[in-house]
């Protein structure tokens, strides 16, 4: 791979690309949209799969912990359905209504001369509605989603045939809340963060030399692994430190202020002016 083939300039940068999250990352979590994922996850375990609804609150948190989302954990499990049945249920019912257009993220994120992409473990469909509520849709020269890192024939889910005793949702929450090393976790056959293999995918598929990008989650176990895999990172709806996170920052708009060096090359060139009207609240370099 060779990432210094484009010019000078932008090779001689700090970052050559910026990789972001998109739920609660682009726009806030105070958005109330993802207690409506949540919600629409619960029902469709209820409804769709048959699980007894008094413990399936507790397995939806248990499973996200245990395999990066509730649906990875699903698939782990022994639950075969079909992913874009999941991801209408959950995601095609959402009030989209709830998201504003953001014309200072737009402005920021077209003034950054850097290439930018999103990594997402959600679908194609949502990621794009998502954008598109936001006023982004073209701020983003590539989206990673879920079906980019599980592509399929609707005919060849891959099926589960992965056998262990961790089969009960009682022995999932309890192996959630006091990992067992003599139980062997089952696998799923979802690719997702915040799992290695889910960024060495990203890796290849965008070009992205990890020491050169900086990425963008509100999710720390996402940034842990991806710090492991050598990205420089940012923790977003937060100004905590914890190890694995470079920078946390309260906002995304909060990025000029984090992070002038990102736009320094491009101002002395002079090539762009800023123009954009930046929130200012406490950036906080962890
Ligand atoms: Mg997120």
């Amino acid at each position: 791979m060779d990432y210094n083939n484009e010019n000078n300039q932008i090779s001689n940068r700090k970052y050559d690309c910026l990789l972001f999250d998109l739920d609660d990352t682009l726009y806030p979590l105070s958005s109330g949209l993802s207690l409506e994922v949540t919600k629409n996850i619960r029902e469709y375990m209820f409804q769709k799969l048959g699980l007894e609804e008094s413990k399936v609150p507790e397995l939806c948190i248990s499973l996200y912990k245990l395999y990066g989302t509730t649906m990875a954990g699903l698939r782990a499990i022994g639950y075969n359905f079909d992913y874009d049945d999941f991801h209408s249920f959950v995601h095609g019912r959402l009030p989209y209504n709830m998201l504003r257009p953001d014309p200072v993220l737009r402005n920021l994120l077209l003034s950054l001369p850097i290439k930018k992409v999103i990594f997402t473990n959600a679908d194609k469909n949502h990621a794009s509605r998502v954008l598109s509520k936001l006023g982004l849709e073209d701020c983003f020269e590539r989206i990673i989603c879920f079906e980019t890192l599980n592509p399929t024939d609707k005919d060849t889910v891959p099926v589960n045939e992965n056998v262990s005793e961790l089969r009960e949702i009682s022995d999932i929450s309890d192996y959630s809340l006091r990992p067992n090393a003599d139980l062997e976790l089952p696998n799923t056959p979802v690719v997702c963060k915040p799992f290695e293999q889910a960024f060495e995918q990203v890796f290849k598929i965008a070009n992205i030399n990890p020491q050169k990008t900086l990425f963008f989650d509100d999710s720390v176990r996402n940034l842990q692994t991806g710090k492991k895999m050598g990205l420089h990172t940012v923790w977003v709806g937060t100004s905590h430190r914890a190890d694995g996170v470079d920078y946390a920052l309260e906002s995304i708009h909060n990025i000029r202020e984090a992070l002038p060096e990102l736009w320094e090359a491009e101002e002395r060139s002079e090539s762009v002016v800023y123009s954009g009207k930046v929130a200012i609240e406490t950036p906080v370099k962890a």
